[in-house]
């Protein structure tokens, strides 16, 4: 089967490995240079931020995708030589509100969570301020997304995957409820038996584009960060305070992110997140106070409703499928949407029922 995957994101790049590996010929066509949208700017946390607030379609997804990390990370690292630094270091969440809430999905889906004292969290991560009460998920991941895309980058070349940067889709050639194929500014055709759109922030917009008609309540969310550069690792758990995070990564980098922005399609960085964002890291890690951010970025993340995913084929056409509005949780879903995906199209036995991510 030949495909034609629109968007180089963590989304279009794990569905070509996933659908190449099931031998289809694949093509990836790109706006920009790929690799350089959400997927680059997120965390990288392998779980959503408060788990128990999100539906079970969303838990099932992050489920199986958690437990497929370390066996992705093992192929990439056989493939191309790069590791993702898949890093299992937990999850600390303090002065959580819902701390019973949690505790009753933690039993509901078997996850440890542990409520710790104030002394506790101390004796764990001795350099934090005071709180008065944490949530301690010791299982829970990060992965440097940067190298995640570079050795999806790698990994799809690898296997013979053409990828087409500067590749704007703009428009489609379509017959009865098919599309025989997609047009990009360029005016190249691109014909396939399947077509799937993994635009990210963009999707809702490029389908409304391609077809007046089409509406997909997928849009951007704008999320800012930044970065700091320690001399060595201080920090060895993800922390979350209220809506913001500290993310260590092992050579002494600590993200902290991250802003929740309704501003459509710009992603200018702005001197009031910033401020925002050094004032959480200060008041979870008051070190950080004597240490001024090495960067400050911003991303559009695919905000669905509620945050489950569209995977699956368009009702209007029997050959285009859609992998996008995984919102805040998209490197961690990733794996299980290519794959679920791939099961859909290539008609094998789907490992979760479809039918809650079902393309409206
Ligand atoms: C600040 C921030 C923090 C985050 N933290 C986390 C986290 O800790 N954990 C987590 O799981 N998730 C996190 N996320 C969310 C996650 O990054 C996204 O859900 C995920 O990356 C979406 O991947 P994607 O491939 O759908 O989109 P993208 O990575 O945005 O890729 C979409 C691609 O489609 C291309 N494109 C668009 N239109 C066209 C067109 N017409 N033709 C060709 N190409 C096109 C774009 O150029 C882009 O490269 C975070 C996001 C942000 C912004």
């Amino acid at each position: 089967m030949e495909i034609v995957i629109v968007g180089g994101g963590v989304m279009g790049l794990l569905s070509a490995l996933v659908l190449v590996q099931a031998n289809c010929k694949v093509t990836i066509l790109e706006k920009n240079a790929g690799a350089l949208e959400s997927s680059w700017a997120g965390g990288g946390i392998v779980s959503p931020m408060y788990p128990w607030r999100y539906p079970p379609v969303v838990t099932a997804l992050a489920q199986w995708a958690q437990a497929e990390y370390p066996r992705l990370a093992q192929q990439l690292l056989a493939m191309t030589g790069i590791n993702i630094e898949l890093n299992a270091c937990g999850m600390l969440m303090l002065d959580a509100e819902d701390q019973r809430d949690a505790l009753v999905w933690g039993k509901q889906y078997q996850q440890q969570i542990m409520p710790l004292s104030t002394t506790q969290i101390h004796e764990l991560s001795p350099l934090l301020a005071e709180f008065s009460t944490g949530l301690w998920l010791p299982h829970i991941a990060n992965v440097r997304n940067p190298r995640l895309l570079q050795a999806l980058v790698n990994a799809v070349d690898c296997l013979g995957v053409q990828r087409i940067n500067h590749a704007e889709v703009v428009c489609w050639h379509t017959q009865q409820n098919y599309v025989t194929a997609l047009e990009t500014r360029d005016g190249k055709k691109y014909a396939a038996d399947a077509f799937v759109m993994t635009a990210g922030a963009w999707t809702g917009k490029l389908l409304t584009s391609l077809d007046a008609s089409l509406a997909m309540p997928v849009k951007p969310i704008k999320g800012q960060m930044i970065l700091y550069k320690l001399p060595k690792q201080v920090l060895s758990q993800i922390v979350l305070h209220q809506g913001h995070y500290l993310i260590p990564r092992q050579d002494g980098h600590i993200l902290c992110g991250s802003t929740l922005e309704d501003t459509g399609f710009e992603k200018q960085t702005t001197e009031e997140a910033m401020q925002l964002l050094k004032k959480s890291a200060k008041r979870i890690l008051p070190l950080l106070a004597n240490e001024s951010p090495v960067g400050h970025w911003a991303g559009l993340r695919p905000a669905s409703p509620n945050g489950i995913p569209f995977i699956g084929r368009m009702p209007q056409f029997k050959n285009v499928w859609i992998n996008a509005g995984q919102f805040r949780n998209g490197l961690v879903l990733a794996p299980a949407s290519a794959n679920l995906l791939a099961d859909l199209i290539l008609e094998r036995e789907p490992f979760v029922n479809p039918d809650p991510y079902q393309v409206l």
